[in-house]
């Protein structure tokens, strides 16, 4: 029989001739053999053996076949079962249909014809067990893998998860994640990277398959944890079929570092200003912005006057010091929409947006006047000279920044201490 695995047979059936015969011709077929003459013995044995196939008669004392095929039905739904009958027992058969019993044999039993059955149920098993056996493989390489694991099929329904992924979403089956979670993209939280606004469907495969690899990524809440995640995807299509492979990679050490390293290097140190990188970096979006919406905003320039006398009088320290003491005071000062850096040195350079020139130069000589006014560390005090300029609908962010440079230098020239204004 091929060079499968043979089968585990139970033969039911009241008449010790044919199970005689039967016994003698499909003990060669099958792994074990057992025998039953009734129902109730079949049932018996098949709670204890469970074996592949049962080939029962169906009319027989005590319990007949059908009633056994229920019970044994109740025990195990795939169950192969064979019913052997006489013509005379078509109603019983039409409930053995019901049933849905795999084959049937009409009696007196043709030997061949039995072999052959035995046989195609046998490859049948055999194949089941190598799906499973296969199954079981898959499971088990795809929790190897680090991540999440999902398989969706054309459709966008999922059809496979690794254990990592349901673990994560807190279900037991693939069947409990539409009831529990209704889309993977509504697990997406708000962040700085892919997310969307009421998800309808996981449309969002496509979208994440047409971005760069390396935006590719999402945030979702761990609720086992109860922290945000962040996760790297990458979607691969299936060489067989029309699924898709969507790998969730953790990155969330990475994503943090790298934030840090973002602060970093738009950070500066002493200050605790935002830097010039930074600066140049919002100035650009800021006149987009103006641009598209046709906003006003004004840039000013500022320098401390005579700074270098300060650190030759007072030491260099002192002159960190006071440079603190300053950045708070342009801190304190600012609204939460304008920008502020130390441009470098002992300059400083703000964006009042929304804000016209007139109003610029109010702000501006609020500020003069809280610096001049102001008692550094040791009661020293000092004083910065402004350049302003208003944005133009033509300006690059160069020549808005040479505009103000220029207003600053026009104020030093004018005696410091003083605020000038290039349109
Ligand atoms: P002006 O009024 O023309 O601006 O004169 P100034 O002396 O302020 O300008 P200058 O460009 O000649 O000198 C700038 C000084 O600022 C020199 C430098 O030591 C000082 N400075 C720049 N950065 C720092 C800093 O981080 N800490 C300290 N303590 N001093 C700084
Ligand atoms: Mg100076
Ligand atoms: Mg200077």
């Amino acid at each position: 029989m091929n060079n499968n695995i043979k089968p585990t047979i139970l033969f039911v059936d009241d008449e010790e001739g044919i199970r005689d015969v039967i016994k003698t011709f499909l003990k060669r077929f099958s792994k074990e053999f057992y025998l039953a003459s009734n129902g109730q013995e079949g049932l018996e044995i098949y709670k204890q053996y469970k074996p592949d196939i049962v080939i029962s008669d169906i009319k027989m004392p005590i319990m007949n076949g059908i009633e056994m095929a229920e019970n044994i039905k109740k025990i195990n739904e795939e169950q192969y079962i064979i019913f052997t009958t006489a013509f005379s027992d078509s109603d019983y058969f039409i409930k053995a249909i019901e049933l849905s019993i795999n084959d049937y044999l009409l009696k007196p039993i043709n030997l061949p014809k039995l072999k052959q059955k035995i046989e195609h149920l046998s490859n049948q098993l055999n194949l089941n067990n190598l799906v499973k056996k296969q199954t079981e493989l898959i499971n088990e390489i795809a929790t190897i893998l680090e991540g999440l694991l999902i398989v969706v099929n054309e459709n966008k329904d999922i059809i496979f998860m690794n254990n990592n992924a349901l673990d994560f979403f807190q279900i037991t089956h693939l069947n409990e994640f539409q009831e529990k979670h209704n889309f993977i993209g509504d697990l997406f939280l708000k962040s700085d990277y892919f997310y969307e606004e009421n998800i309808q469907d996981d449309s969002w495969i496509d979208k994440i398959e047409n971005m760069n690899e390396k935006e590719r990524i999402v945030v979702m809440l761990d609720i086992n944890k109860m922290i945000p995640k962040s996760f790297l995807l990458d979607v691969k299509h299936s060489n067989i079929s029309s699924n898709k492979i969507i790998q969730f990679t953790e990155i969330t050490s990475i994503v943090l570092e790298n934030k840090k390293l973002l602060k970093r290097a738009f950070f500066d140190e002493l200050t605790k200003l935002n830097n010039r990188a930074y600066f140049n970096q919002e100035i650009k979006k800021e006149i987009e912005t103006a641009k598209r919406y046709n906003l006003k905003f004004c840039l000013i320039f500022f320098d401390i006057d005579h700074f270098k006398n300060f650190n030759d009088s007072y030491g260099h320290q002192i002159g960190d010091e006071v440079l603190k003491e300053l950045a708070k005071i342009i801190q304190d000062n600012s609204r939460k929409t304008d920008i502020s850096a130390r441009w470098g040195g002992e300059e400083f350079v703000l964006v009042l947006t929304n804000t016209d020139i007139e109003n610029a130069l109010l702000a501006t000589k609020h500020l003069k006047n809280l610096i001049q006014n102001h008692k550094f560390k040791d009661d020293l005090t000092l004083t910065c000279s402004f350049g302003i300029t208003e944005f133009k609908k033509e300006d690059t962010s160069k020549k808005l920044l040479a505009r103000a440079d220029k207003a600053l230098y026009k104020a030093k020239e004018n005696g410091r201490n003083r605020i000038e204004i290039i349109k």
